[in-house]
């Protein structure tokens, strides 16, 4: 019977479902939203390719939740609210356990956000998904290009660990099992930070989403504001999980901390900025969405990024951020 299947039954089987924000869903030549009068539609794509963006034996219910968090955590960078969204698939064939897991990681995170599946496009072909998702601001949305001189720089959760992770998968490093699987979590299952992002609406100047690695995405915010950024060493080398494992005394001589916060990606955490007089408001915004948020330093006028240890002196990165075309 599965053999049978094709792809109309997997669509009917795996990915339609009743709407309630969409006036129309899966199963005519569009799906229909209204959005609400007043509001802008936030609108977001990201696509998966297998061996780029996930290794190949990654968990469908795994792959199923990160193919729409990182969809999600764009919304969330705008401050906006998920809506809905559409799913590309292209698969090698159809495997009824492997589309059970991954529709079930897909759609437990489109609920947890309220957010519809509304329709999409399904192929035989390499393993990819492609996501839109749909969101909707109310009032002004955030942008990377609002950052000014004097402004914070926060940013939300840990950073570094995913790709902690990934050097352990691609056996470039080990971890002991306990610490692998923390940080495995972080690279496989991210949490969107949608409730932080709605929080900061009215507050943060400007806002982008952590994918490709803290130094070339806060690069993105003072490219399109005009400015530059000075970051405290010390309030970074805190945001690696990592560091509060009990074996960490012997793992650090492996592992260079500020590489991995500054360049490491796949954290999709938000890195912001906000006024000096909007510090409690900010303790407030990631209290009240139950987030860990980390002053870490600050917006200068003066272009380029400049990374202060504790005692005031430079220190140089020694790595960049990712780049799909320059990556080898
Ligand atoms: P068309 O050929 O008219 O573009 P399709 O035959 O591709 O339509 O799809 C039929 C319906 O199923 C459409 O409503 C489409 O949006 C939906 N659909 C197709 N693939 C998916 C998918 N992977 N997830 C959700 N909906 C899908
Ligand atoms: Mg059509």
């Amino acid at each position: 019977m599965l053999e049978a299947m094709g792809e109309f039954d997997l669509i009917a089987r795996y990915f339609s479902r009743p709407t309630q924000k969409a006036l129309l869903g899966v199963g005519d030549d569009c799906a229909l939203l209204q959005p609400r009068s007043g509001t802008q539609l936030a609108i977001s794509c990201d696509m998966l390719v297998a061996g780029r963006h996930f290794l190949d034996d990654v968990s469908p219910i795994r792959l199923g939740h990160k193919a729409l968090a990182v969809n999600l955590s764009d919304l969330a960078a705008c401050g906006a609210k998920p809506l809905a969204f559409t799913l590309a698939l292209s698969l090698p064939r159809i495997d009824a356990p492997w589309l059970e897991g991954f529709s079930n990681g897909l759609l437990q995170l489109a609920d947890r956000h309220g957010c519809e599946l509304i329709g999409g496009d399904t192929t035989a072909g390499p393993l990819n998904i492609c996501i839109t998702v749909f969101g909707e601001v109310e009032g002004q949305p955030l942008l990377r290009s609002g950052a000014k001189p004097g402004d914070d720089i926060y940013v939300s959760g840990h950073l570094g660990d995913a790709r902690l992770a990934l050097g352990a998968l691609l056996g470039q490093r080990a971890l002991p099992a306990d610490l692998l699987e923390q940080a495995r979590m972080r690279l496989e299952c991210p949490e969107p930070r949608v409730a932080l992002g709605l929080a900061l609406r009215g507050l943060a100047s400007a806002a982008i989403d952590l994918s490709d690695g803290l130094i070339g995405d806060l690069g993105h915010v003072l490219r399109a504001s005009g400015v530059g950024a000075t970051l405290q060493t010390k309030a970074l080398g805190s945001l690696l999980q990592a560091r509060i494992h009990p074996q960490w005394p012997q793992l650090s001589a492996q592992i260079k901390v500020l590489d991995e916060v500054l360049s490491g990606g796949d954290d999709y955490e938000l890195l912001f900025t906000a006024p000096a007089q909007h510090r409690d408001a900010v303790t407030g915004a990631a209290a009240a969405s139950q987030t860990l948020v980390t002053r870490i330093g600050h917006i200068d006028a003066h272009a380029g990024l400049r990374l202060i240890d504790p005692h005031g002196g430079l220190v140089q990165p020694t790595q960049t951020s990712f780049d799909h075309f320059r990556a080898a």
